[in-house]
Parts: C-alpha cells; sequence; structure tokens
C-alpha cells in the first residue's frame, strides 16, 4: 500500500485559520501583532519569499511592515536599523530575510535582533530556552515538522527519530522538539557511518540535508513516517529521468520549465513508508503559517506579560 500522504496545505490552511481567530480575539482586547520584514537589496527569490509574507499577515490580520534597505547597506546601517525596530512597540517579531548582501556580518545582524522578537528563533537566548523547556520562540520550519505530526496523529512518545542535517535551524532545533516530545532521537550528518542502517531504526525519519532524492527506499524502515524537509531545484534531464521518468505531470512541468523541485527523498520512498510529506506541498507550506504564529506568540509573550506586570504594580 503506498504511503499516506501528509498535505502541507491542509494543515498550513487549518493553523492560519486558527490563527486568523486568536487574531480576531486579541484585536478586541486592543493587541494587535505586528511583524517588520527585512528584505535587503533586491534577490528575486527573497522578494517572492518576503512578499508571500507579508501577504499572509495581511490575510491573518497581523500589521506588518516590509523595510527594504539598499543592497549597499553596511553592517552598521542594519544594526541601526534593528535596533530601531527592537525599540517598537508595535513591532513584535523582526524577520531578517536571508541571504544578507556579502559585505554585511549576518551573524552580527541577528544577534541583534531582541530575543523577545526574534521570531526566526535563531537566538543563542531562544535556543537555550528551547533545549531547557522555557518559554521562547522556535525556529518555524522545525515547528512545522511538529504540527505535521500532532496534526496527523502521529505519535512520537517512545518512538525512534532519526534526523538526518544537524543545521541550527532545522536539524537540531527538530531534535530538541523531538526530544522533548519523548522520542528517542537520532542525529546524523555527513559523517554518520552506514547511514542506511541507522536511518532504518526511525519510526519517523526526517530528511533535512539539501540533496535532490538522497533518502533511497533502503534507509526506510516499513511503515515509517518520512518528513521531507528538502528543497532542491534540478534542471539535469538525467537526474530528473532517475526520479520522475513516466510521472506525466512532472514530465510536462520539466519541458515547460526546465526545471522542478524535488525533497532529500527519493519519490519512491512512498513504496516502503507508511505516511511522507510530498515536496512541493508539504513540510515548506507549513513554515510561514509556523511564522505566523510566532508573532502572535512573541506579542503575547511580551505584550501580555507586560500588561499584568504593570496590573501588580498598579
Ligand atoms: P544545511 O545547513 O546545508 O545542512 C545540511 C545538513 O545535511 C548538514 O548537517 C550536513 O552534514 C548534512 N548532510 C549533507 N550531506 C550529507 C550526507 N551525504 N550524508 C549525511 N548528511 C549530510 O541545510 P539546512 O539549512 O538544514 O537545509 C536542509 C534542506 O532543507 C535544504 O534543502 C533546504 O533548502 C531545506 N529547507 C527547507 C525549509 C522549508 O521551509 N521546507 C526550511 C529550511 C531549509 P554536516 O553537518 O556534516 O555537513
Amino acid at each position: 500500500m503506498p504511503a499516506t500522504l501528509l498535505d502541507g496545505n491542509i494543515f498550513a490552511n487549518q493553523i492560519k485559520e486558527e490563527i486568523t481567530e486568536e487574531v480576531r480575539q486579541l484585536a478586541a482586547s486592543g493587541l494587535r501583532p505586528g511583524l517588520a520584514a527585512v528584505l535587503v537589496g533586491t534577490n528575486p527569490a527573497s522578494q517572492t519569499y518576503v512578499r508571500s509574507k507579508v501577504r499572509t499577515c495581511e490575510q491573518i490580520g497581523i500589521f506588518s511592515e516590509l523595510v527594504t534597505p539598499p543592497e549597499s547597506s553596511t553592517t552598521e546601517d542594519l544594526l541601526a536599523l534593528i535596533e530601531q525596530l527592537n525599540a517598537r512597540d508595535d513591532i513584535d517579531g523582526i524577520l531578517v530575510q536571508l541571504p544578507l548582501p556579502a559585505q554585511v556580518d549576518a551573524k552580527r545582524v541577528l544577534l541583534a535582533v531582541s530575543p523577545e522578537k526574534d521570531v526566526d528563533g535563531f537566538h543563542p537566548v531562544n535556543v537555550g530556552n528551547l533545549s531547557t523547556q522555557r518559554p521562547g520562540l522556535v525556529p518555524c520550519t522545525p515547528l512545522g515538522c511538529m504540527e505535521i505530526l500532532r496534526r496527523a496523529n502521529i505519535a512520537t512518545e517512545g518512538q525512534e527519530a532519526v534526523i538526518v542535517g544537524r543545521s541550527d535551524i532545522v536539524g537540531k532545533p527538530l531534535a530538541m522538539l523531538l526530544t522533548n516530545a519523548n522520542a528517542t532521537v537520532t542525529i546524523c550528518h555527513s559523517r554518520t557511518k552506514d547511514l542506511p542502517a541507522v536511518c532504518r531504526r526511525g519510526d519517523i525519519l526526517v530528511a533535512a540535508i539539501g540533496r535532490p532524492g538522497f533518502i533511497t527506499t533502503e534507509f526506510v524502515k516499513p511503515g515509517a513516517t518520512i518528513l521531507d524537509v528538502g528543497i532542491n531545484h534540478i534542471t539535469d534531464p538525467v537526474l530528473f529521468e532517475r526520479f520522475f521518468k513516466g510521472d506525466e505531470k512532472r514530465e510536462k512541468q520539466f519541458e515547460e520549465k526546465g526545471s522542478t523541485i524535488i525533497g532529500d527523498c527519493d519519490p519512491r520512498v512512498t513504496r516502503i513508508a507508511g505516511a511522507c510529506t510530498p515536496v512541493p506541498g508539504g513540510v515548506g507550506k507549513l513554515t510561514i503559517a509556523m511564522l505566523m504564529s510566532n508573532t502572535v506568540k512573541a506579542a503575547k509573550l511580551r505584550r501580555l506579560a507586560r500588561q499584568a506586570e504593570t496590573a501588580v504594580q498598579g
């Protein structure tokens, strides 16, 4: 039996509906969450991502502000901008779209974002909060993975979870979230020995590598749940044939556009897995929804906590 498709669109729409309702309720108590998106320069892919984030804010009722410093901006220019945004009460989340221009010290800029407004969850304070299970902001893509498991009723407690990829934005925070959810977690990377055998231990297998179709059927435990985080554009016809020969829809798309998107898993893993996220239309769909969720969470943590403090003092 082929794997159940874990459709990211369905889960993302559910989450967005829930957040829209929450934003409506917060508005009734005079609180409108706000997100500032900082887009430096004119990178077309970054423009597309940021526009899509701003549009989603508008749909949900979150205030959003797009700030577009020029490509020539220096680290100091951006630090000054972040300082202004940190000081503004109407801004709850600050998103700095990566990559930043080569002359900018991206680490310094990201570190300057106040941990309270760090809706990407990259700040070391939030990394520490996650690992010690304190309230804080968690990176959006791993959060999206957890939402898929939760909403699809896939158990984590006592399950073996194997994550391939140890990046700070996906693999490591997801390992922490799964550990907190009582899974037994193994993190793999480029130096892992006998990767297929380690992956076959996974009741839950996460691929966050950045290599097209790398995870093949020999990596998969029969019936496992696979979360494919990878987003890879392929243009090589030989690679295309290897993965999509006979898939009429993809063949038509490849012919028209000269490219297609594939995850880190070979599409044939669906023959062995019990459930699987597609690419496109899987994990990626939840990332923006979780950014919205983080913005609302940041607003509540910061502003409601302050209201409570004022009430106690008053
Ligand atoms: P990254 O920072 O490049 O990390 C890749 C990880 O994969 C590294 O830990 C690396 O190991 C490991 N790796 C590479 N080759 C390997 C191999 N042959 N065997 C085992 N492990 C290997 O990537 P990332 O930022 O986490 O992104 C991973 C993928 O997810 C990319 O395709 C990216 O586009 C996608 N992504 C999607 C979303 C979304 O919204 N869906 C969000 C973020 C990222 P080492 O540490 O040993 O080098």
